[in-house]
């Protein structure tokens, strides 16, 4: 067993044991027909110079037997050449077909050595130039096959070379040097042949391996260049990649509505999360974000992180208006859900927003800035949620980019003037300061509100030269007032991200004769989101000029007890959403309750904006509220009627309200 062992291959590695049986099948097969034409055709001619000298049983009967059993295996090769065999199958039918060769072998040289005694000198050499002749042939069509080619030699020309031998006839001896000479130089060969034979199978084995080697270090390499390393999650390369393969095949199309829409997706609040709790519990939010996003990828969507706290979607069918609402519903669901981590809990609120092909543009940068128009006016107006662009919206950009033009060009001394509100102290019965509210009066397009104008100059880079100009017309109006009466100023987050654009704020204020202390200067939490260290360093800078800060439309963003304490504010100021309904709305009511109760508890004075109607002040007493503003307190006028309307008769209509009290 050992012997077969060692000569079928089985000392060589498993993978090229396979290879190589598989590769000597395949070659064998190749060569069936031409094995058995052979020994057909030879055994033929030999019985047909035996016919009527040896028996019938030899020289017709057993030729034509071993005659139709080849060609019946020539019947089964036709049959199951094409045939898959697995890899155990392969060896059996391996091992079947070398005993099948040798029992073949033998039959033959049994068969060709009992006609020598029938025939005359000739037919006796025709018997032995029919074996040797015959057994070369064989050997050459076995070449694959070094087992069953050695096997064979072996059973023929032994027998052979032994009983040829043993005639003690000169030429029939010489005979058989001849062929065992030959035999011995064919089994070289035939060793040289399989040896170069194994070494082709494992060469072209190592090539494959070799290859599918480089293969998968490529896509390793692929799939890493497009992954995002943090999350998992496909990145920005991958997302835009993947945006142009979907699009290109609809460009084509006569216009394919609802086929592809792109999402954006912006984690608010995450900065702060990033910058309260450090970069490390950041990481891990963002992690567990990326988690739960990948939890949400179906064939018909796919999510890839294209920015910090920034991850992008790929809608494939379902994007009807009502699908990609329910879409955003459940991403927004999904991501808002608190995050219970090892170093503490934390919360983050969603915003979407989604463009749709071909409604909303036909190119990908084209849907892509649509989805942040979206997204933007999700965060901006909706504080969360999901918004689709919408042919609105289109028609808002135009108008946008109309302001910005004018906004450009504008004459800033000439065009925007200030109105000032009164803020009110109910308690003390008098103004306390004037809030300075911006005004353009364009003369292309008439009136526009600040609310619109103040984010476009704050987008295209125009607010801090804006900033100057008003703070300087605001600090000039003050100058008039009475000293007690303070001035307070909104700052755009964006002057205090900047650090040119906040000295600037410092020289301006320096600059004028009102003092710093009377000055309040009203940021957004905006500001502090965008960047926490930053905004610190601002507000420290402002502090020690003298100056105090506000907190601007707090309640609506993202602003906790945290953030409010671990700054130096002097101010809050309760958005006037919450106000609209204080007098009817219990939880209204105990949300503006808990802001006094915090701004007491912090020594900082609380402030309440939209004060509109009676009522509302005189609930707002109730929750221990006193410094209003609001058109029940007066509404914001011009500079040079401030003096009039509320200086030189100080609060008439406003001393009459809180004295109904
Ligand atoms: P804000 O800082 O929250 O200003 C208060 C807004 O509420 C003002 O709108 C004011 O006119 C309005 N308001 C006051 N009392 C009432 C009331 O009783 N009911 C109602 N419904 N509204 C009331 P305005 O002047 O249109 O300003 C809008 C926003 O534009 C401001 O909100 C502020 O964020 C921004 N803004 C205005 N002026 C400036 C400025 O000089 N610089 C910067 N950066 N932003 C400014
Ligand atoms: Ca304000
Ligand atoms: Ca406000």
């Amino acid at each position: 067993m050992s012997f077969f062992k060692r000569w079928s291959g089985s000392r060589i590695a498993p993978a090229v044991r396979l290879e190589l049986r598989r590769s000597q099948y395949r070659a064998f097969l190749q060569q069936v027909p031409l094995l058995y034409a052979v020994l057909i055709v030879n055994t033929v001619t030999v019985a047909i110079t035996h016919f009527g000298v040896a028996p019938v049983y030899l020289s017709v009967y057993a030729p034509a037997l071993l005659c139709l059993f080849c060609i019946g295996r020539v019947a089964v090769w036709l049959h199951s050449r094409r045939r898959m065999l697995s890899d155990e199958a392969l060896a059996r039918r391996l091992r079947t077909m070398v005993w099948m060769i040798a029992g073949i072998g033998t039959a033959f040289v049994a068969w060709a050595l009992s006609l020598y005694p029938y025939g005359d000198a000739y037919a006796r050499s025709h018997v032995a130039f029919y074996m040797a002749m015959t057994v070369i042939g064989c050997i050459f069509c076995l070449m694959h096959m070094r087992f069953a080619a050695l096997l064979l030699t072996t059973i023929v020309i032994v027998p052979f070379a032994l009983f040829f031998a043993s005639t003690h006839n000169p030429v029939l001896v010489a005979i058989a040097v001849n062929v065992l000479l030959v035999a011995v130089v064919m089994v070289l060969i035939l060793l040289i042949y399989y040896r170069d034979f194994r070494n082709l199978v494992e060469s072209q084995i190592q090539l494959r391996a070799k290859h599918a080697e480089t293969q998968r270090l490529s896509d390793d390499n692929f799939r890493l260049a497009n992954l995002d390393a943090l999350t998992g999650l496909p990145n920005r390369r991958r997302f835009f990649a993947d945006l142009d393969q979907h699009l290109v095949p609809l460009q084509g199309q006569a216009r394919a509505p609802g086929s592809l829409a792109i999402g954006v997706v912006d984690l608010d609040g995450f900065k702060r999360i990033n910058d309260l709790y450090g970069h490390a519990f950041g990481d891990r939010v963002l992690i567990e974000t990326g988690r739960r996003f990948a939890a949400q990828v179906t064939p018909q969507l796919s999510v890839a992180r294209i920015g910090g706290d920034e991850f992008g979607l790929i809608v494939v069918g379902a994007t009807a208006y009502r699908q990609l609402l329910d879409l955003g519903d459940r991403l927004c669901g999904a991501i808002e859900r608190p995050y219970a981590l090892p170093e503490g809990s934390a919360r983050l609120s969603t915003s979407i927003g989604f463009a749709n092909f071909p409604e909303a543009g036909e190119t990908t940068t084209q849907l892509v800035e649509r989805a942040y128009y979206a997204l933007h006016f999700a965060q901006s107006h909706r504080r969360g949620g999901t918004v689709i662009f919408s042919p609105e919206h289109e028609t808002q950009i135009r108008h946008l980019s109309r302001i910005e033009e004018c906004l450009r060009r504008a004459d800033y001394e000439r065009e925007i003037s200030l109105h000032f509100q009164p803020i009110y102290d109910t308690a003390l019965r008098e103004i306390m300061a004037f809030e300075a509210l911006a005004r353009w009066t364009s003369p292309e397009l008439g009136v526009v509100a600040p609310s619109v104008f103040v984010p476009v100059a704050e987008r295209c880079d125009l607010i801090h030269a804006l900033t100057e100009v008003l703070l300087r017309k605001a600090l000039d109006a003050a100058r008039n007032w009475p000293e007690v009466v303070r001035i307070s100023f909104n700052l755009s987050a964006r002057d205090l991200t900047s650090p040119g654009a906040l000295d600037r704020v410092i020289r301006t204020t320096l600059a004028s004769s009102v003092a710093p202390h009377r000055i309040d200067f009203e940021i957004t939490e905006t500001a502090l989101i965008q960047d926490f260290g930053q905004a610190r360093t601002a507000l420290d800078a402002l502090k020690k000029l003298g100056a105090r800060i506000s907190l601007d439309d707090f309640g609506t963003g993202f602003s906790s007890l945290n953030s409010v304490h671990r700054l130096p504010i002097d101010k809050v100021k309760v958005d006037g959403s919450f106000i609209a309904g204080i007098d009817r709305e219990p939880t209204a009511r105990a949300i503006v309750k808990s802001i006094v109760e915090l701004c007491q508890n912090l020594g900082m004075t609380c402030v309440i904006e939209g004060v509109e109607t009676r009522a509302q002040a005189d609930a707002l007493r109730e929750l221990g509220a006193t410094v209003m503003q609001g058109h029940l307190f007066g509404k914001p006028v011009a500079a040079n009627q401030v003096f009039d309307t509320y200086v030189r008769e100080p609060m008439r209509r406003v001393s009459r309200t809180s004295s109904s009290r």
